[in-house]
């Protein structure tokens, strides 16, 4: 793998989510696993890229008043845990949403959003979020 491909690897795991689907027992795994945690070796070279739909339901959810100095714009804010369509669960931060309107069992679908900003360099980096469906 060259340096090129390295890099189009990561954007393209940056703007689209990703998941490793285990080629022995099916289960998806988001972030992507080279190796599955339950078949270990059986899974070994089989793990496939999927490209996950980006929706889900809110599982649970917090509303984070203290926030580390990087992120101080953006508190409060609320991180839930989300169980994506295809399985996977992973914990993120819901946006552009009245937070009174988040609760268990809302649907939620991913965007992609600019997570922190390093003033000095000018590095600007990108993530998923969670809007309300
Ligand atoms: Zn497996």
């Amino acid at each position: 793998m060259g340096k090129l491909s390295a890099v189009w690897r990561e954007t393209n795991h940056r703007y689209r989510l990703i998941a490793h689907e285990c080629g022995n027992c099916k289960k998806m795994y988001f972030p992507p696993r080279d190796v599955c945690p339950i078949c270990h070796r059986e899974s070994i070279g089989k793990m496939k890229e999927k490209e996950l739909s980006g929706l889900g339901t809110v599982e649970s959810f917090t509303i984070v008043h203290d926030a580390p100095p990087a992120f101080a714009r953006q508190r409060p804010y609320v991180l839930a845990l989300i169980r994506l369509d295809e399985g996977p669960v992973l914990t993120a931060q819901i946006v552009d949403s009245v937070a009174s309107e988040i609760d268990i069992g809302k649907r939620v679908r991913s965007v992609f959003r600019k997570v922190r900003e390093d003033g000095k360099g000018g590095i600007i980096q990108y993530g998923y979020k969670f809007v309300l469906e």
